[in-house]
């Protein structure tokens, strides 16, 4: 792999990351289905069983930007996927990194970082390398002059309904004017002058996101969380640049519909929605298309922005279980974000 450069000069970059089998996985004696023969090839071999009953391994072949196997860590992940757009930010585009997978598959320990409660947890998730690139971008040499000042936001979509995880979850309206500008009203924008100022609204943020729920049942696998970073010139209202980091909610919702009560069934179909618009967004990016669903779910509507405009970025990081108990999902992973890429 060479450092960043190759997807520098992609609009839509969309990789897929394979986590390690847990402990618990690897104590039931989980089979792990999927393989990462390239650095962009990522296979699954599903065990399936013919009318005569013999067995047979079915290899499904996916071809992507970069496929990361389970032994690389964050950094690896973040160089490839993120980095090289906080130089898109600077030179006045949006920017955007999301994270797609089922629930347990890893986006919240590849964006947020490894949450305990410590500040130091989410050093090493993609939201705190990102911030910490923008400080060193920020007073370096070729864009000091810009006097751009950082700050940035934290917020949860849930249920079509936005809240502030930065101001006790506070329940937020988001508007939209005659110019198809929108905005969510009252959003806690902290400015930011250092890693550790971000780390703790990070942190902060994190804390705010997983209060009150057992992994289980939790409320973060049905939500998507926003992290955003935004840039404006001193003493101006208007946005230069804008990082936004998505953590989306698991996409399982819909596969199994038959157990789930009518409020699970909502959310479901709400959050299908969602990651349906979300695609058809992504793949019309920085198109004139006047049809986008933009409307359709209250995420694509808030990062309307993000999508139009030629100096629009996005990476897409699909994130997968390697369990054979989670093969189907995992196909269902790899086929959405296959439709996302470039054609
Ligand atoms: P999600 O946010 O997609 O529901 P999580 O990020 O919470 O999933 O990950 C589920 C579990 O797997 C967590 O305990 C997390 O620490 C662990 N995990 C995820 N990705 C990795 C990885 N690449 N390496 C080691 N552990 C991981
Ligand atoms: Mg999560």
């Amino acid at each position: 792999l060479i450092d960043g450069q190759m997807v520098d000069d992609h609009q839509i970059t969309v990789c897929v990351r394979k986590r390690p089998l847990s402990r618990k996985e690897l104590n039931r004696k989980e089979i792990d289905v999927i393989s990462v023969p390239r650095k962009d090839v990522l296979m699954v071999h599903e065990p399936r069983t013919k009318v005569d009953l013999t067995k047979f391994l079915e290899n499904h072949k996916f071809r992507f930007d970069y496929a990361f196997n389970d032994t690389c860590d964050n950094a690896v992940v973040y160089r490839y996927t993120a980095k090289p757009l906080v130089k898109t930010i600077f030179e006045g585009g949006m920017a955007t990194c999301f994270a797609y997978g089922q629930t347990g598959s890893g986006k919240t320990h590849t964006m947020g970082g490894e949450f305990k409660g410590k500040v130091q947890d989410c050093k090493n998730g993609i939201y705190a390398m990102a911030a910490k690139d923008v400080f060193v971008t920020l007073n370096g040499p070729r864009y000091r002059s810009l006097n751009l000042v950082v700050s940035a936001s934290f917020f949860e979509i849930y249920s079509g309904k936005v809240f502030d995880l930065l101001a006790d979850k506070q329940k937020l309206r988001v508007l939209e004017d005659g110019k198809q500008q929108v905005q969510v009203v009252g959003l806690t924008e902290k400015v930011v002058d250092s890693v550790e100022e971000v780390l703790s609204l990070i942190q902060h943020g994190n804390a705010a996101r997983t209060s009150g729920q057992t992994s289980a049942n939790s409320n973060s696998s049905r939500s998507h969380a926003v992290f955003q970073i935004v840039l404006r010139p001193m003493g101006s209202t208007k946005i230069h640049g804008k990082f936004s980091f998505i953590d989306l909610a698991g996409n399982e919702r819909g596969v199994d519909t038959s157990s789930a009560d009518r409020q699970t069934r909502m959310e479901g179909a709400e959050i299908n929605k969602s990651l349906l618009a979300l695609k058809e967004c992504i793949r019309a990016l920085g198109k004139q298309s006047a049809h986008l669903p933009f409307r359709v779910s209250k995420l694509t509507q808030v990062l309307r922005d993000s999508f139009i405009g030629e100096k629009s970025k996005t990476c897409m990081i699909a994130m997968i279980s390697p369990g054979l108990s989670s093969c189907e999902h995992t196909l269902n992973t790899l086929r959405y974000a296959d439709r996302v890429k470039e054609l």
